[in-house]
């Protein structure tokens, strides 16, 4: 079965067509400068010449519609009659507390991702349009919304309750919701499965270090603790966010920079984190070549990164009592040796030990501890969008809609 699946930014949207039967990508692409002038398409197809179109897209709907003419296209295109797509999935940000996992998409589900547009300003407004977009152009093919927020919906109270007076709670729902949901549930049903961990051996601690970072604790697939947030804001050092800070440090900051609490969080999330620290870059590549060359802040900025990873990793070996398998993930967590080598250095306590010509390898899935290590490690590439795939599957096949 084909599924389509859709991320739908504010001025963007991307796309793949997976075949489910092999899990393969058919086909891959983007539409840039949505509602902006010069709007293009790019698509992909592997083995073939890559397609681009510069088209208007006053709209998400004119967007969608010129990746319905890419995909059917005689010379680019993968399938030859919409017939073929069971259903599309698509990635929606906050499905607030009414959501703990997929769902076909229906009224009800549209209205929740309306509610909950204050927690997810910049994105839940633009996967509606794309949902919308789709049942536009589309119309009686199913959809399927796939929250970034459902694994986190696993946590128990004790762990996503703030403490707060609870009226915030009971009025607003204000709690720890956690992101890079798809990722987590992704990569630590993967680690289950690849390194076939037996019942009762699956605590798994998921390390997805990309641009944006979190960490999760799971047993047997279910949240335990996942460091994220109300926003995405909360927990590891990343790129450009700060992670935890003393929320005083916003007040201070207001006051003696005569600034307002939204310009302040703009710097907590746009300004801080390692960028933040080092004044170099965001790229851990940057930070590297900028530390080799003996730059104290880019040096500095990696440590503390490190640290605060660490940190999160002992808490959570903590909260589960132990932990069976470590799996890093995403853009840094599967390209840098270096930094998984350090980070399971400071881990020696757990009985861990790394094979450093496995872990020389990047950007593949395999299981870089050594045989006698006492806790399993592994590089797992994430892949929201196949997580994506087999949830539309699933819903749409338990629907009876496929
Ligand atoms: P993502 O958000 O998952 O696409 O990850 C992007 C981040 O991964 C970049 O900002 C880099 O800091 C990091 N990254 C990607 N490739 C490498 C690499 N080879 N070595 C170190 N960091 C990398």
């Amino acid at each position: 079965m084909k599924i389509l699946v859709i991320n739908a930014g504010s001025s963007s949207l991307k796309y793949q067509i997976i075949d489910t039967d092999n899990e393969a990508v058919l086909a891959k692409g983007l539409c840039e400068r949505i509602g902006i002038d010069g709007s293009k398409l790019t698509h992909k197809v592997p083995g073939r010449e890559d397609f681009e179109k510069v088209s208007p897209m006053p709209t998400h709907k004119e967007a969608v519609a010129l990746v319905m003419e890419a995909i059917l296209d005689a010379d680019h295109g993968v399938i030859a009659s919409l017939d073929e797509l069971s259903a599309i999935g698509h990635r929606v940000l906050h499905g607030g507390i009414e959501y703990t996992e997929s769902c076909v998409v229906t009224e009800k589900v549209k209205a929740v991702i309306r509610e909950n547009f204050d927690l997810g300003p910049l994105h839940n407004p633009a996967n509606l349009m794309g949902i919308e977009a789709c049942e536009a152009n589309m119309p009686g093919k199913p959809n399927v919304a796939v929250f970034d927020t459902a694994f986190g919906m696993g946590m128990e109270p004790e762990a996503y309750m703030y403490a707060l007076p609870s009226e915030y709670y009971d009025k607003y729902k204000l709690r720890r919701y956690g992101f890079h949901g798809t990722s987590h549930m992704y990569v630590s049903g993967e680690t289950i499965k690849f390194g076939q961990l037996p019942e009762g051996r699956r605590r798994v601690i998921v390390c997805h270090l990309g641009n944006g970072a979190s960490i999760s604790a799971s047993i047997d697939g279910k949240c335990v603790d996942t460091s994220m947030g109300l926003t995405p804001l909360e927990g590891l050092i990343m790129g450009t966010r700060s992670g935890d800070v003393d929320p005083a440090v916003v007040q201070y900051i207001c006051s003696h920079e005569n600034k307002t609490v939204d310009e302040v969080l703009n710097i907590l999330n746009k300004k801080s984190g390692v960028m933040g620290m080092s004044g170099v870059s965001s790229d851990f590549r940057d930070l590297s070549k900028a530390e080799s060359e003996g730059n104290e802040k880019a040096a500095l900025a990696l440590k503390a990164y490190r640290h605060r990873l660490v940190k999160y990793i002992g808490g959570y070996v903590a909260l589960m009592n132990g932990v069976d398998a470590i799996t890093f993930t995403a853009g840094l967590g599967e390209n840098d040796g270096e930094m998984r080598q350090l980070v399971c250095e400071s881990l020696g306590y757990l009985g861990i030990s790394i094979d450093k010509e496995k872990n020389a390898a990047r950007g593949k899935r395999m299981e870089i501890s050594t045989p006698d290590s006492k806790v399993r490690v592994f590089v797992i590439p994430t892949n929201e969008e196949l997580m994506i795939a087999r949830d539309t599957l699933r819903l749409v096949k338990a629907a009876g809609l496929a």
